[in-house]
């Protein structure tokens, strides 16, 4: 599996200021609960809504871009605090110039995690691109790095976590977390 991070790839991830990320079988499963009257449910993970925050906290912009259109993508991303949120999207390829144009961003700032084919205009695209364990076999021939966590079960965290671990920030992120001794509170 591609988690091994070479001096390239290393070098390509501390150059990243912003995560874009798919939203079906990135941040969820990929299951799409639509009940009798049309309303969607997806199942979030609370830790990967941490890990975005903690990789927003640092500075490191999160975007969403989605081919679908749903609510419940909106409500997930404004509880996180991520702003700028693309639903609808028909060719995530032609999406990603207009995000890069709109932002003036270049390539080589951007990360993008995808799970399966439309994902693929992207990957080109990006300066690393990140494939969930269970994305489509094409994918994770394509990517750059492979999580270990499926899709929905933790793989956004562990991109979060590795971002910061290779850009040297994780334990200044951590050291918030820990337990002030004097006071025994913990810092929030
Ligand atoms: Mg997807």
């Amino acid at each position: 599996m591609k988690r091994t991070i070479g001096k390239d790839l290393r070098q390509r991830i501390e150059a990243v200021s912003v995560l874009i990320m798919d939203v079906d079988g990135v941040m969820t499963d990929g299951k799409i609960i639509i009940d009798d009257l049309g309303n969607e449910t997806k199942h979030f993970n609370a830790r990967d809504g941490h890990g975005i925050k903690l990789l927003m906290r640092a500075g490191i912009e999160v975007f969403f871009l989605t081919g679908r259109k749903s609510k419940v993508v909106e409500h997930r991303a404004h509880e996180l605090g991520v702003r700028d949120v693309y639903q609808g999207s028909k060719n995530k390829g032609e999406s990603l110039d207009r995000i890069f144009n709109e932002k003036g961003l270049s390539s080589g700032s951007v990360a993008y995690m995808g799970d399966d084919i439309v994902d693929i205009p992207v990957f080109r695209k990006v300066g690393v691109s990140v494939a969930v364990a269970d994305a489509s076999e094409e994918v994770i021939k394509l990517a750059d790095y492979v999580t270990e966590k499926k899709g929905g079960d933790g793989a956004v965290r562990e991109v979060c976590e590795m971002i910061l671990k290779v850009q040297g920030r994780w334990e200044s992120v951590v050291s918030r977390y820990e337990i002030d001794t004097l006071s025994g509170h913990e810092v929030s």
